[in-house]
């Protein structure tokens, strides 16, 4: 069997500093992070790895002191990175920066700046050597990954079906802002209003017609509030719900009306009820001051019951309070 030469190293030869010398410059000049060293009492780079071209574009020859790096760092990085490396580096602790690096062509490269304090014997500090990194990939996931988080926590208060607030964001928000009117004395108004006759809707257009129609009708009357501070959600079913705050009986009557007269404008065609109709609404309003005597609830089941009382009118209108 044939067996390996196991013949450990070159003799000792007085080129070995040198080599080791080179081998540690190939290593170096071969990974991806690229190394660098300033001298502390000029701040100029005493070395910086040949990678760096390939990165920005921006040659060995042309580093040479710390102020062709600051240069080359987005506007909005540069001051807090040349303050937090310079002071760190001054109190000899090793720290890492991340910030924005300028190409030769004008982008910017996401760059992480490792850096270790070389200090002589005295402890006086005497070279900064480091690393850069490219971490604009990283940077572009965590971007990603909180795009999405948002995206997902806006989803979580959305209806799936229509966009509106779903009842979890309507149930926060009405206590919230029953809350802050208590506070503020300010009336709180609420609109609850019901698709009339929709069962009779699925039951001639089918339930994905049915669908389509209460995004219609959630569309329509996310027309109808004009204030940012105002919410409309489902509220359940074919139910829907507007919460203003800062408003008062006879505006919430009004709003109210426009939401009917919206839903009415969209002339769904509705033969499910009565041959020839269109879709309508029926909306019950309700604007109070909060007063620690009541709760939301009572406030809700006021509201609640004159949508009620629309219904029995006969649909198609609006019920407020005296
Ligand atoms: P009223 O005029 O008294 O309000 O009668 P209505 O038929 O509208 O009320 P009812 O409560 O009897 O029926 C509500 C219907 O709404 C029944 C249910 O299938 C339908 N519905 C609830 N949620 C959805 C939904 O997400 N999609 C569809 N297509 N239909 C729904
Ligand atoms: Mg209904
Ligand atoms: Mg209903």
């Amino acid at each position: 069997m044939h067996k390996h030469s196991n013949e450990r190293g070159s003799p000792i030869s007085p080129s070995k500093a040198e080599s080791d010398d080179a081998v540690y410059k190939t290593l170096l000049e071969s990974t991806k992070a690229i190394p660098w060293k300033i001298d502390w009492a000029t701040l100029r780079f005493a070395y910086i790895g040949p990678q760096i071209e390939h990165l920005l574009g921006w040659a060995p020859e042309s580093w040479q002191t710390i102020d062709d790096w600051a240069e080359r760092m987005h506007p909005d990085d540069r001051d807090r990175v040349v303050e937090y490396c310079v002071s760190q580096s001054r109190s000899g602790a090793d720290h890492e920066a991340d910030y924005r690096a300028l190409t030769r062509d004008g982008t910017y490269v996401w760059i992480r700046d490792v850096v270790h304090v070389v200090r002589d014997d005295d402890g006086e500090v005497n070279a900064l050597i480091g690393f850069m990194l490219d971490i604009s990939e990283r940077k572009r996931n965590e971007e990603e990954v909180a795009r999405l988080q948002k995206k997902l926590e806006e989803l979580s208060f959305q209806d799936g079906l229509t966009g509106v607030a779903n009842r979890r964001m309507v149930d926060s928000f009405l206590a919230a802002e029953w809350a802050k009117a208590l506070v503020t004395q300010e009336p709180l108004a609420v609109i609850l209003a019901d698709i009339d006759y929709f069962k009779q809707y699925n039951d001639r257009y089918g339930h994905l017609q049915g669908d389509e129609c209460l995004k219609r009708v959630a569309q329509a009357l996310r027309g109808a509030i004009g204030r940012t501070r105002d919410l409309v959600g489902r509220f359940g079913g074919e139910e829907f719900v507007l919460v203003l705050p800062n408003t008062g009986e006879a505006a919430a009557h009004a709003i109210a009306e426009r939401c009917r007269a919206l839903v009415a404008e969209l002339e769904i065609p509705h033969d499910g009820a009565k041959a020839g109709s269109f879709l309508t609404v029926s909306a019950g309003t309700g604007a109070e001051v909060p007063d620690r005597a009541h709760t939301l609830t009572d406030f809700l089941n006021r509201v609640d019951a004159r949508l009620y009382e629309a219904k029995r009118r006969g649909r198609d209108c609006v019920v407020s309070g005296s």
